[in-house]
Protein backbone atom coordinates (compact mmCIF):
# COMPACT_ATOMS: atom_id res chain seq x y z
CA UNK A 1 0.00 0.00 0.00
CA UNK A 2 0.89 3.50 -0.49
CA UNK A 3 2.05 5.30 2.83
CA UNK A 4 1.88 8.45 0.72
CA UNK A 5 0.43 9.74 -2.81
CA UNK A 6 0.65 13.19 -4.82
CA UNK A 7 -2.69 13.38 -7.01
CA UNK A 8 -2.21 15.91 -9.74
CA UNK A 9 0.22 18.57 -7.36
CA UNK A 10 0.87 21.52 -8.93
CA UNK A 11 2.66 24.33 -7.47
CA UNK A 12 3.70 27.31 -8.70
CA UNK A 13 5.55 30.57 -7.25
CA UNK A 14 5.10 34.34 -8.10
CA UNK A 15 2.88 35.74 -10.96
CA UNK A 16 2.78 37.00 -13.86
CA UNK A 17 6.41 37.26 -15.98
CA UNK A 18 8.09 35.97 -13.01
CA UNK A 19 5.68 32.63 -12.15
CA UNK A 20 7.39 29.63 -11.88
CA UNK A 21 5.88 26.39 -12.27
CA UNK A 22 7.53 23.95 -9.91
CA UNK A 23 5.30 21.10 -9.59
CA UNK A 24 3.74 20.76 -13.19
CA UNK A 25 0.96 18.04 -12.34
CA UNK A 26 2.76 15.30 -10.25
CA UNK A 27 1.26 11.84 -9.47
CA UNK A 28 3.01 10.14 -7.68
CA UNK A 29 2.94 6.88 -4.79
CA UNK A 30 5.25 6.21 -2.61
CA UNK A 31 4.78 2.13 -0.66
CA UNK A 32 5.12 1.79 2.90
CA UNK A 33 8.54 0.61 4.39
CA UNK A 34 10.46 1.15 0.85
CA UNK A 35 13.45 3.95 0.91
CA UNK A 36 13.37 6.35 -2.53
CA UNK A 37 15.86 8.75 -3.91
CA UNK A 38 14.72 11.53 -5.37
CA UNK A 39 17.24 13.33 -7.93
CA UNK A 40 17.42 15.77 -10.94
CA UNK A 41 18.76 19.01 -11.64
CA UNK A 42 18.70 21.91 -9.13
CA UNK A 43 15.55 23.80 -9.75
CA UNK A 44 13.94 20.77 -10.76
CA UNK A 45 11.07 20.30 -7.98
CA UNK A 46 12.78 18.29 -5.44
CA UNK A 47 12.66 20.23 -3.08
CA UNK A 48 8.72 21.68 -3.51
CA UNK A 49 7.70 17.85 -3.74
CA UNK A 50 8.95 17.36 -0.23
CA UNK A 51 7.10 20.72 0.79
CA UNK A 52 4.25 19.85 -0.12
CA UNK A 53 3.58 16.09 0.43
CA UNK A 54 4.76 16.78 3.77
CA UNK A 55 2.15 20.05 4.27
CA UNK A 56 5.19 22.25 4.95
CA UNK A 57 3.95 24.22 1.86
CA UNK A 58 0.49 24.30 0.04
CA UNK A 59 -0.02 22.87 -2.97
CA UNK A 60 -1.30 25.08 -5.70
CA UNK A 61 -3.72 22.92 -7.13
CA UNK A 62 -3.62 18.39 -6.46
CA UNK A 63 -3.97 16.21 -3.76
CA UNK A 64 -2.16 14.59 -1.19
CA UNK A 65 -3.10 11.28 0.47
CA UNK A 66 -1.75 10.10 4.08
CA UNK A 67 -3.18 8.15 6.38
CA UNK A 68 -6.65 8.48 4.67
CA UNK A 69 -6.16 12.17 5.01
CA UNK A 70 -5.68 14.92 2.20
CA UNK A 71 -3.29 17.16 3.62
CA UNK A 72 -4.78 19.50 0.58
CA UNK A 73 -7.78 20.39 2.55
CA UNK A 74 -6.01 20.70 6.15
CA UNK A 75 -5.57 23.69 8.15
CA UNK A 76 -2.08 24.26 10.18
CA UNK A 77 -3.06 23.40 13.35
CA UNK A 78 -4.60 19.72 12.30
CA UNK A 79 -1.23 19.92 9.66
CA UNK A 80 0.92 20.41 12.45
CA UNK A 81 -0.13 17.26 14.51
CA UNK A 82 0.03 15.24 11.40
CA UNK A 83 3.08 15.86 11.10
CA UNK A 84 4.24 15.48 14.53
CA UNK A 85 3.23 12.32 14.97
CA UNK A 86 3.22 11.01 11.59
CA UNK A 87 5.94 12.64 9.28
CA UNK A 88 9.81 13.30 10.39
CA UNK A 89 11.51 16.19 8.09
CA UNK A 90 15.34 16.27 7.19
CA UNK A 91 15.98 19.96 6.23
CA UNK A 92 18.93 20.67 3.98
CA UNK A 93 19.41 23.48 6.63
CA UNK A 94 19.54 21.52 9.64
CA UNK A 95 17.32 24.15 10.98
CA UNK A 96 18.12 23.38 14.68
CA UNK A 97 17.26 25.46 17.31
CA UNK A 98 20.59 27.72 18.40
CA UNK A 99 19.44 28.12 22.01
CA UNK A 100 19.04 24.35 22.56
CA UNK A 101 21.50 21.74 23.06
CA UNK A 102 21.89 18.81 20.80
CA UNK A 103 20.34 16.84 23.01
CA UNK A 104 16.97 18.96 23.25
CA UNK A 105 17.25 19.29 19.67
CA UNK A 106 16.99 15.73 18.88
CA UNK A 107 14.29 15.47 22.09
CA UNK A 108 12.21 18.57 20.97
CA UNK A 109 9.81 16.53 18.35
CA UNK A 110 8.60 14.64 21.67
CA UNK A 111 8.35 17.20 24.32
CA UNK A 112 6.67 19.33 21.34
CA UNK A 113 3.95 16.53 21.23
CA UNK A 114 4.32 15.81 24.80
CA UNK A 115 5.53 11.93 24.47
CA UNK A 116 8.55 10.62 26.44
CA UNK A 117 11.75 9.41 25.12
CA UNK A 118 12.19 5.43 24.28
CA UNK A 119 15.76 5.51 25.77
CA UNK A 120 17.09 2.83 24.40
CA UNK A 121 16.17 4.20 20.87
CA UNK A 122 17.37 7.70 21.52
CA UNK A 123 21.09 6.00 22.97
CA UNK A 124 20.98 3.70 19.56
CA UNK A 125 20.48 6.74 17.52
CA UNK A 126 23.07 8.83 18.95
CA UNK A 127 25.66 6.24 19.31
CA UNK A 128 25.11 4.80 15.51
CA UNK A 129 25.28 8.75 14.29
CA UNK A 130 28.61 8.62 16.19
CA UNK A 131 27.12 12.46 18.61
CA UNK A 132 27.36 10.59 22.02
CA UNK A 133 29.60 12.90 23.41
CA UNK A 134 28.39 16.34 21.38
CA UNK A 135 25.06 15.74 23.03
CA UNK A 136 25.77 18.66 25.42
CA UNK A 137 26.68 21.06 22.93
CA UNK A 138 24.92 23.65 20.98
CA UNK A 139 24.42 23.51 16.99
CA UNK A 140 27.12 26.51 16.41
CA UNK A 141 29.63 24.67 18.79
CA UNK A 142 29.05 21.51 16.18
CA UNK A 143 30.72 20.84 13.35
CA UNK A 144 28.11 20.84 9.92
CA UNK A 145 28.56 17.76 9.83
CA UNK A 146 27.45 16.99 13.61
CA UNK A 147 24.62 19.41 12.68
CA UNK A 148 23.84 17.18 10.20
CA UNK A 149 23.54 13.73 12.25
CA UNK A 150 21.80 15.75 14.96
CA UNK A 151 18.89 17.02 12.41
CA UNK A 152 18.69 13.22 11.41
CA UNK A 153 18.24 12.17 14.86
CA UNK A 154 15.63 14.85 15.42
CA UNK A 155 13.87 13.37 12.55
CA UNK A 156 13.93 9.73 13.42
CA UNK A 157 13.47 9.93 17.18
CA UNK A 158 9.76 9.58 17.50
CA UNK A 159 9.96 6.87 14.68
CA UNK A 160 7.91 8.21 12.29
CA UNK A 161 5.99 6.20 9.95
CA UNK A 162 7.36 8.23 6.99
CA UNK A 163 10.76 10.20 6.61
CA UNK A 164 11.52 12.78 3.99
CA UNK A 165 15.01 13.39 3.82
CA UNK A 166 16.40 16.48 1.99
CA UNK A 167 20.12 15.90 0.71
CA UNK A 168 20.89 13.98 4.41
CA UNK A 169 24.05 13.53 3.66
CA UNK A 170 25.63 16.82 2.26
CA UNK A 171 27.59 17.77 4.81
CA UNK A 172 28.88 14.38 5.80
CA UNK A 173 32.07 13.09 4.72
CA UNK A 174 31.72 9.36 2.43
CA UNK A 175 32.63 7.20 5.28
CA UNK A 176 30.03 8.75 7.73
CA UNK A 177 27.40 8.65 4.67
CA UNK A 178 27.77 5.37 4.11
CA UNK A 179 27.24 4.90 8.09
CA UNK A 180 23.75 6.96 7.74
CA UNK A 181 22.44 5.66 4.71
CA UNK A 182 23.21 2.06 5.95
CA UNK A 183 21.82 3.01 9.47
CA UNK A 184 18.79 5.04 7.54
CA UNK A 185 18.30 1.83 5.16
CA UNK A 186 18.17 -0.55 8.37
CA UNK A 187 15.79 1.48 9.81
CA UNK A 188 12.92 1.31 7.25
CA UNK A 189 13.36 -2.72 7.05
CA UNK A 190 13.22 -2.74 10.42
CA UNK A 191 10.74 -0.51 11.74
CA UNK A 192 8.36 -0.62 8.14
CA UNK A 193 9.41 2.93 7.71
CA UNK A 194 8.68 4.40 3.92
CA UNK A 195 11.80 7.23 3.42
CA UNK A 196 12.23 9.81 0.75
CA UNK A 197 15.54 10.99 0.26
CA UNK A 198 16.37 13.84 -1.95
CA UNK A 199 19.87 13.65 -2.88
CA UNK A 200 22.75 14.77 -5.59
CA UNK A 201 25.36 11.60 -4.71
CA UNK A 202 24.72 8.22 -6.69
CA UNK A 203 26.10 6.70 -3.99
CA UNK A 204 23.61 7.70 -1.50
CA UNK A 205 20.96 6.73 -3.96
CA UNK A 206 22.52 3.34 -4.41
CA UNK A 207 21.08 2.53 -1.23
CA UNK A 208 17.38 3.40 -2.30
CA UNK A 209 15.32 0.83 -3.22
CA UNK A 210 13.95 3.19 -6.01
CA UNK A 211 15.16 6.21 -7.74
CA UNK A 212 12.80 9.00 -9.30
CA UNK A 213 14.11 11.65 -11.24
CA UNK A 214 13.17 14.74 -11.80
CA UNK A 215 13.47 17.26 -14.27
CA UNK A 216 11.52 20.76 -14.81
CA UNK A 217 8.74 19.84 -12.53
CA UNK A 218 7.68 16.31 -13.57
CA UNK A 219 9.06 12.74 -13.10
CA UNK A 220 11.36 12.28 -16.41
CA UNK A 221 12.17 8.61 -15.27
CA UNK A 222 11.38 6.61 -12.31
CA UNK A 223 13.04 3.18 -11.63
CA UNK A 224 13.36 0.17 -9.11
CA UNK A 225 17.12 -0.78 -8.03
CA UNK A 226 17.61 -4.96 -7.86
CA UNK A 227 20.91 -4.31 -6.02
CA UNK A 228 19.28 -2.23 -2.76
CA UNK A 229 18.98 -5.30 -0.46
CA UNK A 230 22.60 -5.91 -0.47
CA UNK A 231 23.39 -2.06 0.84
CA UNK A 232 22.31 -3.49 4.68
P1 LIG B 1 15.18 21.53 -6.32
O1 LIG B 1 14.87 21.08 -4.94
O2 LIG B 1 15.04 20.44 -7.33
O3 LIG B 1 16.48 22.23 -6.44
P2 LIG B 1 13.13 23.48 -5.81
O4 LIG B 1 11.92 22.69 -5.49
O5 LIG B 1 13.92 24.07 -4.71
O6 LIG B 1 14.05 22.58 -6.74
O7 LIG B 1 12.75 24.65 -6.82
C1 LIG B 1 11.93 24.46 -7.97
C2 LIG B 1 11.72 25.81 -8.63
O8 LIG B 1 10.90 26.61 -7.80
C3 LIG B 1 13.00 26.60 -8.84
O9 LIG B 1 12.85 27.35 -10.02
C4 LIG B 1 13.06 27.51 -7.61
O10 LIG B 1 13.80 28.68 -7.86
C5 LIG B 1 11.59 27.80 -7.40
N1 LIG B 1 11.26 28.07 -6.00
C6 LIG B 1 11.43 27.22 -4.96
N2 LIG B 1 11.02 27.75 -3.81
C7 LIG B 1 10.59 29.01 -4.14
C8 LIG B 1 10.03 30.07 -3.37
N3 LIG B 1 9.82 29.98 -2.05
N4 LIG B 1 9.69 31.21 -4.04
C9 LIG B 1 9.88 31.32 -5.36
N5 LIG B 1 10.38 30.35 -6.15
C10 LIG B 1 10.74 29.19 -5.54
P1 LIG C 1 17.65 23.24 -3.33
O1 LIG C 1 19.07 22.82 -3.26
O2 LIG C 1 16.70 22.24 -2.79
O3 LIG C 1 17.24 23.78 -4.66
P2 LIG C 1 17.56 25.97 -2.63
O4 LIG C 1 18.85 26.45 -2.10
O5 LIG C 1 17.16 26.19 -4.05
O6 LIG C 1 17.51 24.43 -2.30
O7 LIG C 1 16.37 26.50 -1.76
C1 LIG C 1 16.50 26.64 -0.37
C2 LIG C 1 15.23 27.32 0.15
O8 LIG C 1 14.99 28.54 -0.58
C3 LIG C 1 13.97 26.48 -0.02
O9 LIG C 1 13.20 26.59 1.15
C4 LIG C 1 13.26 27.06 -1.22
O10 LIG C 1 11.85 26.96 -1.07
C5 LIG C 1 13.70 28.52 -1.19
N1 LIG C 1 13.84 29.03 -2.57
C6 LIG C 1 14.40 28.41 -3.62
N2 LIG C 1 14.34 29.17 -4.73
C7 LIG C 1 13.74 30.32 -4.36
C8 LIG C 1 13.38 31.52 -5.05
N3 LIG C 1 13.61 31.69 -6.34
N4 LIG C 1 12.78 32.49 -4.33
C9 LIG C 1 12.54 32.34 -3.04
N5 LIG C 1 12.84 31.23 -2.33
C10 LIG C 1 13.43 30.24 -2.98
Amino acid sequence: PAAIEAVDLVKDYGTGDSEVHALRGVNIAFEQGRFTAIMGPSGSGKSTLMHTMSGLDKATSGHVLFQGHDLTGMGDKELTLLRRHGIGFIFQSFNLLPMFSARQNILMPLTLAGDKPDRAWFDLLVGTLGITDRLEHRPNELSGGQQQRVAIARALIGKPALVFADEPTGALDSVASAEVLGFLRNSVKELGQTVVMVTHDPMAASYADRAIVFSDGRIAADVDNPTAERMS
